[in-house]
């Protein structure tokens, strides 16, 4: 078996087209989303992110302002920032950039940012909400590794899932995600690897999620014939990006396979911009 790869740019594509007609019915309201990305101090990796975010929204329509403040600003005077934000009506998404200087409380600074307008899905809210299977904006990464295993058309009820990660904004949410359509899921994660019990659980998985950044942390071998796999992991090794599976050894056993790059990737930036336009959607009641 050869897996089908599962690439984000034409599901991507796809999600534009319709975002293009709502951001197109929200201007005739003299409406145009806004989402503002705050970054404290400096980071390589954010510069890259924010290039891709500020280019998607500019080929959406949809402003993108950058608000960069000094790396040794209080948390007070951030969250008096994001506070600003929340009370602007121009201003319809917020998305802090991470990392936050050493010293700032990441979880309490994300707490500030309005929940409507928490279009990176951070807050407790917005977690809850994708924990309840409430209406609410999802962490983007997650709901990219989820568009990715609709896509496939494979009907998801009963099937059994892997997700390993446990993070916040990944792992548990793409594991809720699933089980909200009654998708069996195991969680895996470090407890998991140390007990050695990782490859038992992979050979189980019918759609299994990695999201550990862990570079090829998952042989090939390990993979159930015919499985779906998402590979969310990006790490830098010799200059290359890889993701967390094996990912030549996984094409000839799985059925689906997203590839590192241009899998989960392209599609995330995608769902932060869907996130925004469903954001001033119910800000604005249009
Ligand atoms: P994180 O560091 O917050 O969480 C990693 C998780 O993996 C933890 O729960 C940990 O328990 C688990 N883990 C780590 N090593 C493990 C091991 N050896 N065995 C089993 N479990 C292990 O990371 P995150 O924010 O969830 O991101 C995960 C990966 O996804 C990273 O590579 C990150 O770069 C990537 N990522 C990609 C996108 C995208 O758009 N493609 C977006 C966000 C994150």
């Amino acid at each position: 078996m050869t897996a089908t790869l599962l690439k984000g740019a034409p599901i991507a594509q796809h999600i534009n087209e319709q975002l293009s007609e709502e951001i197109a019915h929200l201007s005739d309201h003299g409406i145009t989303p806004c989402l503002v990305s705050v970054q404290v101090g400096e980071d390589e990796a954010s510069r890259i992110y924010r290039n891709q975010q500020e280019k998607k929204a500019a080929a959406l329509g949809i402003t993108y302002r950058r608000l960069d403040l000094a790396p040794d600003m209080t948390e007070g005077q951030l969250a008096k920032q994001i506070h600003g934000l929340n009370i602007d009506p121009q201003v319809h998404g917020i998305i802090l950039q991470t990392p936050l200087p050493k010293g700032m409380d990441l979880n309490a600074m994300q707490e500030a940012i309005d929940p409507r307008k928490d279009v990176d899905g951070v807050t407790q809210a917005n977690l809850g909400a994708v924990m309840a299977g409430r209406p609410g904006l999802y962490p983007s990464t997650a709901l990219s590794a989820y568009e990715l295993i609709l896509s496939t058309g494979v009907p998801l009820k009963g099937k059994e899932a892997v997700v390993i990660g446990r993070s916040a904004i990944v792992g548990k949410p793409v594991s809720m995600l699933l089980v909200n359509q009654r998708v069996t899921v195991t969680m895996c994660h470090t407890g998991t690897q140390s007990a050695g019990l990782l490859e038992y659980h992979v050979n189980r998985a019918e759609i299994l999620v990695v999201a550990t950044g862990q570079p090829q942390l998952v042989p090939g071998a390990w993979v159930r014939e015919g499985a779906i796999v998402i590979d969310v992991g990006i790490n830098y090794v010799d200059n290359a990006i890889v993701g967390d599976v094996a990912a030549e050894a996984a094409l000839e056993r799985a059925a689906y396979l997203s590839p590192v790059p241009g899998g989960v990737g392209p599609l995330t930036v995608t769902m932060l911009m869907r996130n925004t336009v469903q954001a001033t959607r119910s800000l604005t009641g249009f």
